[in-house]
């Protein structure tokens, strides 16, 4: 029987709807929830995604702008920029849309950008607030993907998960949320050796490398639970793919993200809920 779909479409609709009403509340309360994004105005595929995630921004009630970094931005007018956006009360969350120009350093810019404004749960004190099991915004991939499996109820406890992948954004983070739900995880990379053999031992893999259709049907245990993050586009090909051979991974799997249609819609929801948790807080505050 063919593996049955984590859908993140749907998951991540119903999640908008209900946000809807949480942002009504909030402005009946005098306060409009704001997403602010930092773009390199460059790269087509950062361009691309901050447009849908302003988009559903729109949809949800949830205002937003974007502030582009050019080839001749500075990086002191990248830390002013986020300088004025950690002060204006107007602004609940940042969005620092990976990957700016090179020449700008993208490290101390979110160092520079304020915890309580970090949507997307990227700066060294939402990462160490992971590591350390405190509150804090969590990465808005991963906390996709932990809903879209807590949804589906997905049992992690003592379940040995394989996350491909050691990224600040997705892999290492993805590896901590699933530590905290008493997976026993284990991180591969491209020094990985063997890693078949590792995913056939593994009951939930996620992938979360950038290589088209890697990993195939023959490294999944029967009933393993396969998430594919990847998002990948090919020359002469009408769909984008994933980092897993779809058909034949789901043929052997229980359950697996499509792509698109998994990952993606859940880490813009995710994105929108920190944004409105940041407006409920900063309410609570006032
Ligand atoms: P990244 O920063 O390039 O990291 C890729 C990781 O994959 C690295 O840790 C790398 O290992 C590892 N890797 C590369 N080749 C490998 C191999 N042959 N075997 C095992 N591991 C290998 O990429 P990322 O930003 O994490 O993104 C990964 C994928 O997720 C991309 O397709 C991206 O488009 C997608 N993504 C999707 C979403 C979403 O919302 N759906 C969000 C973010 C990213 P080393 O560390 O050793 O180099």
């Amino acid at each position: 029987m063919p593996a049955q779909l984590l859908d993140g479409k749907a998951l991540s609709t119903a999640l908008r709807n209900q946000l809807e009403q949480r942002v009504s509340a909030l402005r009946l309360k005098g306060v409009v929830p704001r997403l602010e994004a930092i773009v390199a105005s460059q790269d087509p595929a950062s361009v691309a995604y901050v447009k849908m995630k302003r988009s559903w921004a729109l949809k949800a009630g949830i205002e937003s702008g974007q502030w582009e970094a050019g080839p001749t931005t500075t990086q002191a007018e990248l830390v002013d920029q986020i300088d004025k956006l950690n002060s204006d009360p107007a602004v609940h969350g940042v969005l620092l849309q990976h990957p700016l120009p090179k020449h700008l350093n993208e490290d101390a810019a979110l160092i520079a950008l304020g915890a309580e404004k970090d949507a997307d749960g990227l700066t060294p004190q939402s990462l160490g607030a992971l590591v350390a099991g405190l509150p804090g915004f969590r990465c808005a991939t991963p906390l996709g993907i932990t809903r879209l499996l807590d949804h589906h109820s997905i049992d992690l406890v003592g379940k040995h998960a394989v996350v491909i992948g050691r990224s600040v954004i997705l892999g290492k983070p993805m590896a901590l949320m699933l530590l905290e739900k008493n997976a026993t995880v284990t991180i591969a990379h491209s020094k990985t050796q063997d890693l078949p053999t590792l995913c056939r031992a593994a009951d939930i893999v996620v992938a979360a490398v950038g290589r088209p259709e890697m990993v195939r049907g023959d490294w999944i245990k029967p009933g393993a639970v396969v998430v594919d993050a990847g998002y990948n586009r090919i020359e002469g090909r009408d769909k984008d793919v994933g980092d897993c051979h779809f058909a034949e991974c789901s043929a052997v799997a229980s359950w697996i993200t499509p792509v698109p249609g998994g990952v993606g819609p859940m880490t813009v929801v995710s994105l929108l809920m920190n944004t409105v948790d940041a407006a409920e807080a900063q309410l609570g505050k006032s």
